[in-house]
């Protein structure tokens, strides 16, 4: 097993920074993805670490070897990397059965036929498709295509793998359905993967740690669940899902521990305390977080702990998507989303309260 390592990795295209000052640890075993806005470098830093193309400044490694450094001039081709890869396009062969496709990359290596046989058929298992090995890859079903793309990708025993929107030529149910069987076939094999993708919630489904990047930088990297409470700037923090970001004004600030501080604040139309990541003086403006799944309605006027933020506002908008309900709700200080239990009582004219549990309340500096 191996790991991955970009150290201060960027790429200019000319006078354009594509990518800039990329510091990435991807341990062994480890499923990292990078996540961000079209445009925003993740895919040229995948490429790059694919030897696809070349990094302009940094350096990166493989399995504690430098295969790239752009000081001292070394560059190791793709084709010595030992990488698994699977791309959007991922271009399974149309004239071959989906056993040919799988064995090409050991063809091109010159294996022998038995050895061959016995990788592909082991390989054409761990993604269930032994039982399809003679099948023409054009009478495969997407997701099928999908898995003999993965598989052709993992028969040489690659040291990482390295995928670039790999689901997204498949329909949503599937593309749910492919990723957790993806998930599965990388835990089971503890295979070091680096992932890029738009979709949030699929970075938030397959990731041990998730890269956000933004204009060509990382804007924080953590566990899924970390990023998605506990975001550090108000890039992440808006990226995820249509979050509540109100401002508020500082009025104390008091160390929890080595990764919170707890803001005593006053807001649009309400006060109270929530917690940031860093020191923040008082005086200054702070963004506070509030996620339309932690806030509740409530009949107007009605009494709240003191473990609890309140705002009064009017419904002015309700959409029903199935599981749940947005509720868009027209407060003194602007409009607060709420997601709300489908079948609940709600016109649009209403008069109401918002609730929200102090502690579901985060703040990240305004920029
Ligand atoms: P997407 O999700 O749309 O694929 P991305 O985050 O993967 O986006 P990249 O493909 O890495 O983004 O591109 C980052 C930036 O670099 C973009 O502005 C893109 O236009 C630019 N770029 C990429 N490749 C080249 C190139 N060969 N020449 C010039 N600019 C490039």
């Amino acid at each position: 097993m191996s790991n991955v390592v970009l150290e201060k990795v960027g790429r200019n295209f000319g006078e354009f920074a594509a990518v800039s000052e990329v510091d990435l640890r991807v341990n062994e075993g480890e499923f990292v993805t990078l996540l961000g806005p079209s445009g925003c470098g993740k895919t040229t830093t995948l490429r790059m670490v694919a030897g696809l193309e070349q990094n302009t400044a940094g350096r990166i490694s493989i399995d504690n070897e430098v295969v790239s450094d752009a000081a001292r001039g070394i560059f190791v081709p793709s084709e010595r990397r030992r990488l698994g890869m699977v791309f959007q396009s991922y271009a399974i062969w149309p004239h071959m059965t989906v056993f040919e496709n799988v064995a090409y990359p050991l063809r091109v290596r010159r294996r022998p036929a038995a050895e061959i046989r016995e990788l592909v058929s082991k390989t054409l298992s761990l993604v269930e498709m032994e039982g399809l090995a003679d099948r023409p890859a054009p009478a495969l079903s997407g997701g099928q295509q999908q898995r003999v793309a993965i598989a052709r990708a993992l028969v040489f025993e690659p040291k990482v793998l390295l995928l670039d929107e790999p689901l997204s030529n498949l329909d949503a149910k599937l593309r749910l359905q492919m990723g957790d069987e993806f998930r599965a076939i990388q835990r089971r094999l503890g295979m070091t993967t680096l992932y890029v993708t738009h979709d949030q919630s699929e970075a938030m489904a397959l990731s041990d740690r998730v890269v956000v990047m933004d204009r060509g930088r990382i804007q924080q990297v953590g566990a899924p669940e970390e990023i998605y409470r506990y975001p550090t700037n108000r890039t992440v923090a808006a990226f995820f899902g249509t979050p509540n970001l109100l401002d508020a004004e500082v009025e104390a600030c008091a160390r929890i521990d080595a990764r919170r501080v707890r803001l005593e604040v006053v807001g649009q139309g309400w006060r109270g305390p929530c917690e940031a990541a860093d020191e923040v003086q008082p005086g200054q403006t702070v963004t506070v977080m509030v996620r339309p799944e932690d806030a509740r309605i409530a009949s107007a006027g009605s009494g709240v702990s003191e473990q609890e933020l309140k705002w009064s506002g009017r419904i002015a908008q309700t959409i029903f998507r199935g599981p749940n309900r947005s509720i868009v709700i027209e407060t003194g200080n602007g409009l607060f989303n709420i997601d709300a239990p489908a079948f609940g009582n709600y016109s649009v004219g209403d008069n109401v309260s918002v609730i929200v549990a102090q502690q579901a309340a985060w703040a990240v500096p305004s920029q």
